[in-house]
């Protein structure tokens, strides 16, 4: 029988996020190095971390590494991506659903582009706290560059709307932690108290009907089929029924007969968590990332609606020439991933930096309901973040 899932403290996902090489893949190793010594964790190396499995559904790469580690007062699940075109997928996707992020920056080099597009990506996605690894820190001798570096990261988070007066910016270095470097090792102590001080445990959607959009679906050979996610809003026990939303799915309920989080099985799970969910007498082929599974009635799925939507500028990774009624782009709904067709007010034309009403024609219905966020996207960059205003279907 697999370990039981201990739920004794409060559970967050987070993440590292920034610009490629400035060390977010060693400093997580270096987290769970670190943690590892202090017994809250099992320490991951680099090459693990680095060379996650692709895991695939249906042609979509969901590259992305999940570790687990706790401090003393928190249970976290930490996300960690290779690639930039990864950040914006599975951050806007939802695959990285986070409740707070460590922004690493280098030291040696400062904001750079990806750092910037990382801060408005968290920006849209409401990932409403950050705390900052200036990393890198041993390889800068001069601690007034260190702390110009610092002003220019403050800067830009108060550009984007973070505290940046009030964001805690830890001077680390991963690498030498993970070599074991005892004043380094240290440092991510503070980082990891400065995650627990300034990330707080979100308000959890417990009392209200369960919904977990799936992320991947896995064949676990003699036992059935596999849904993955970090479940939204409510909760669910083995043994209870669900139903699975969207992209055309049966309308019938399934049971899930077992639950797991990292490897450890629960009799239950709630909001927050990241969950697998054994389905009775579902086939692979049935389900798909992209659907949800939601309590039996709890939302239904649909193709029109009203949105309201900004468009992003060039500088923020958005596009430069402006956009028509009938213009076709990808739109990421939770983990869906689907064209819709827009028509736009007036005489039909929206320019990057607008925020616009807009009535969208999907190609095909997904669960939704009001308020839900989702992002524009086309040719790999990001177009628009919005939010559904009316159901029209
Ligand atoms: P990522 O692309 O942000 O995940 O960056 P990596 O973790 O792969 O690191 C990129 C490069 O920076 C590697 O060669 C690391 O060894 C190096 N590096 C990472 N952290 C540190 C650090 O704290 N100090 C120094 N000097 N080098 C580092
Ligand atoms: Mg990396």
């Amino acid at each position: 029988a697999k370990e039981l899932y201990g739920r004794t403290k409060p559970h967050l996902n987070i993440g590292t996020m920034g610009h490629v090489d400035h060390g977010k893949t060693t400093l997580t190793a270096a987290i769970t190095k670190v943690l590892s010594e202090r017994g809250l964790a099992r320490a991951v190396p680099f090459g693990r971390i680095d060379r996650a499995p692709e895991e695939r559904d249906r042609g979509i790469t969901i590259n992305i590494a999940h570790v687990e580690y706790e401090t003393d007062t928190r249970h976290y699940a930490h996300v960690d991506m290779p690639g930039h075109a990864d950040y914006v997928k599975n951050m806007i996707t939802g695959a990285a659903q986070v409740d707070g992020a460590v922004l690493v920056v280098s030291a040696q080099d400062g904001a750079m582009p990806q750092t910037r597009e990382h801060i408005v990506l968290a920006r849209q996605v409401g990932v409403g706290h950050l705390v900052v690894a200036l990393n890198k820190a041993d390889a800068v001798r001069d601690p007034e560059l260190l702390d110009l570096v610092e002003l220019e990261i403050r800067d830009l988070l108060t550009e984007y709307g973070y505290p940046g007066d009030d964001t805690p910016v830890v001077r680390v270095s991963g690498l030498r932690a993970l070599e074991g470097d005892p004043y380094w090792s240290a440092r991510i102590g503070d980082l990891l108290d400065a995650v627990d001080a300034h990330i707080p445990v979100p308000a959890r959607l417990l009392d209200v009907p369960f919904l977990m959009a799936i992320e991947n679906v896995m064949t676990i050979k003699g036992r059935g089929t596999v849904v993955t996610g970090v479940v939204d809003q409510g909760s669910l026990a083995v043994g209870e029924q669900i139903q699975v939303v969207g992209l055309g799915a049966e309308a019938g309920t399934v049971t899930c007969t077992s639950l797991e989080t990292f490897g450890h099985s629960m009799p239950h799970t709630e909001a927050g968590d990241s969950a697998a969910l054994l389905l009775r007498g579902v086939q692979r082929t049935e389900v798909r990332r992209g659907q949800v599974v939601a309590a039996p009635g709890s939302v239904s799925p649909h193709a029109r609606f009203t949105a309201d939507v900004r468009l992003l500028t060039a500088a923020e990774g958005g596009r430069s020439r402006p956009i028509a009624t009938g213009y076709r782009p990808q739109f990421h709904i939770r983990t869906a991933d689907l064209v819709g067709a827009l028509t736009l007010p007036d005489d039909g034309v929206a320019f990057p930096g607008d925020s616009v009403t807009m009535t969208v024609d999907l190609a095909s219905p997904v669960a939704l309901s009001e308020g839900l966020g989702f992002a524009i996207r086309e040719g790999g960059r990001t177009v628009g973040a919005g939010f559904v205003t009316a159901l029209l279907d």
